[in-house]
């Protein structure tokens, strides 16, 4: 880095207007005692040929200039032919921190499913889809074949997504996800499901309705328990909320909460009703991108 950034600053020195100004000024110099025998001719020949001279040089020392970055390992060619300073301010960003964005889907697969899926693809992102599998979903369940093939994480969520049902008590919550598992099995054969997210998340209250103000704790316990890893977010799209909010809402909802993460988790819905948040979906990865955040999923986060 260092080597290229002094490189370039010996070559700026040398062809920098400043200088061939003085070089000029030191011409006229040497040329002011010339003896009369040689006419203007001569001179304004002699200006050209040392022209040409000079041209020949910058051109010699920019082919080898080319040869030399040939010559560099393919890891580091991209960081080469940027401009220094901008090569600089990225390695320094690296050492202060990495941004890494997680993008989460609950309650899909639906009819947005697909369009979502197209929008990562084009992007060239990977993310993770909490899935349900309520009679209103079933036939979007192929979907998730696709999801895997591309690359996504599918985590489990819940089949009934029923509060009332799943937060009973832990045998009813661990029979609905039994449920789940068995209603994927034919589109995700044996996948493991290394991520689980709770309806309403792991600090939900409506479950204390239910089950009693222990049951969340308990669930946790169990899920750790049985390998799963507990996955809630830090960022929202407040798409499920109600307001049927547009999808610039949505999307700047979702950078103002990611300008304030360097791990952000966000969550987003892909259930029927939520058409406006894959609409969102391509402003969104498009902010992320420019502002240098790496994408990943959830399975990859560092457990405690
Ligand atoms: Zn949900």
């Amino acid at each position: 880095m260092y080597i290229n950034i002094s490189f370039f600053g010996r070559k700026k020195r040398h062809l920098s207007p400043s200088h061939s100004k003085t070089y000029a000024t030191a011409n006229r110099r040497r040329t002011a005692g010339r003896p009369d025998s040689f006419s203007k001719h001569d001179l304004l020949l002699f200006k050209r040929m040392r022209w040409i001279t000079g041209s020949l040089a910058l051109t010699i020392l920019l082919i080898c200039t080319v040869f030399s970055f040939q010559k560099t390992p393919a890891a580091c060619r991209a960081e080469d032919l940027i401009p220094p300073a901008a090569a600089v301010a990225a390695t320094d960003a690296a050492a202060v921190s990495e941004k890494t964005v997680y993008l989460t889907f609950d309650d899909g697969p639906s009819q947005n499913t697909a369009s979502i899926l197209d929008t990562l693809k084009e992007a060239g992102v990977p993310a993770t889809f909490f899935v349900v599998s309520a009679e209103n979903n079933e036939e979007f369940l192929p979907l998730l074949e696709r999801t895997l093939a591309e690359g996504h994480c599918i985590g489990l969520h819940s089949c009934t997504h029923d509060y009332r049902k799943i937060y009973a008590n832990t045998d009813a919550f661990w029979a609905d996800i039994d449920a789940l598992r068995e209603k994927l099995q034919p589109y995700c054969g044996d996948a493991s499901y290394p991520v689980l997210r709770f309806p309403g998340g792991s600090s939900n209250t409506v479950s204390h309705k239910y089950g009693g103000s222990g049951l969340m704790e308990e669930l946790i316990r169990q899920a750790r328990e049985q390998g799963y890893a507990v996955v809630d977010w830090n960022v929202t799209a407040e798409d499920s909320v109600g307001g049927n909010p547009s999808a610039a809402t949505i999307a700047s909802r979702v950078i103002r909460g990611c300008k304030e993460q360097n791990t952000a988790i966000v969550l987003m819905h892909d259930s029927s009703t939520n058409q406006a948040t894959a609409e969102a979906l391509p402003t969104i990865i498009r902010w992320l991108q420019e502002n240098s955040y790496r994408f990943d999923t959830v399975d990859h986060l560092p457990q405690d």
